[in-house]
């Protein structure tokens, strides 16, 4: 079988042709510019295929909801050049096959748990921590939607005591992206993120932002593990800082086999950071079944 793949991101857009075993036979990426010089590139990689399926993972916000007239349409995002794009519409026009259809995140969270680090649980959470953060919630097997799909990236936290920043997200002073995106992280100590050193003060910061946020997300999704990938978890040294927090702030209150083993409880991305690329395969193989 041969699954077409497109993860679209802001930057960039990668296209790629698996099988259902979550093997990625062939990939390319394409810079992404405007819907109408990008979208021709990505149709001319698929066409060169005999597909089954395909499975897109986009940035976001996205209409999910299959009973709405602008189903599979960007919608309010500060990338103008895509807003009220029809996505899904401009790829079906082309392609007569099964199309699934999900946000990067969640196709991230989906990779993980059918071929990664999540497999064989029934809930997880998976969160990228990049130039934006977003979560994805698998429950019952099945990546959350609800209304729209969940944005628990901009769940609101309290402040670090030291922290002084305003935050950069543009509709919310404290919320987690705003407080602990990679540009946030830059803008707060006027360097690059990666040039920070590893006992600088920004990943005590960093740690208690997410640490925050996981002991939110344990509390509401109930997760059975939680995965955390995008560029800033490259900084290993947070793991176990978020770890300590996490026990502190939580305070025993959930007290399960998962959580007493937090060690796999908050791990990191597995997969070779393919999980968003894996999981389109899922997401066509899934459209496929319906
Ligand atoms: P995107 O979110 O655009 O898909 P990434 O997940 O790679 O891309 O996130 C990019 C962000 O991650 C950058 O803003 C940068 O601040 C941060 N970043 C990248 N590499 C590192 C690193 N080694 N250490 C800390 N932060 C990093
Ligand atoms: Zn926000």
């Amino acid at each position: 079988m041969r699954i077409g793949v497109l993860e679209a991101g802001g930057t960039k857009m990668v296209c790629a042709v698996g099988d259902e075993n979550g093997q990625i036979l062939e990939r390319v990426s394409i810079a992404t510019g405007k819907p109408e010089e990008t979208m021709p590139d990505i149709l001319e990689f698929f066409h060169q295929y005999s597909l089954d399926a395909i499975g897109i993972g986009t940035f976001g916000p996205v209409d999910l909801d299959r009973t709405s007239p602008t189903y599979g349409y960007i919608m309010s995002t500060p990338k103008i050049l895509w807003r009220n794009f029809d996505l899904l519409g401009c790829i079906k026009k082309e392609f007569m096959l099964p199309i699934g259809l999900d946000t990067d995140v969640n196709a991230s969270a989906i990779g993980e748990a059918t071929y990664g680090v999540t497999k064989g649980l029934d809930s997880s959470i998976y969160i990228t921590v990049g130039t934006g953060i977003g979560v994805g919630v698998i429950l019952d097997g099945k990546a959350v939607h609800g209304m729209q799909h969940p944005e628990a990236g901009h769940i609101l936290l309290s402040r670090h005591p030291e922290d002084t920043y305003a935050g950069r997200c543009p509709y919310h002073g404290n919320c987690l992206e705003g407080l602990a995106s990679g540009p946030a992280i830059e803008e707060r100590f006027g360097r690059k993120a990666k040039e920070l050193p590893v006992d600088s003060v920004a990943w005590e910061i960093e740690s208690y932002y997410l640490a925050q946020a996981l002991v939110d997300f344990t509390l509401t999704y109930s997760p059975k593990r939680i995965v955390l990938g995008g560029g800033v978890m490259h900084q290993k040294q947070l793991f176990a800082m978020i770890r300590e927090k996490y026990k502190k702030m939580l305070n025993h209150y959930v007290d399960t086999p998962y959580v007493r083993d937090l060690d796999n409880y908050i791990v990191p991305y597995s997969l070779n950071d393919d999980q968003g690329i894996m999981g389109c395969i899922r997401i066509g193989l899934d459209e496929m079944k319906r």
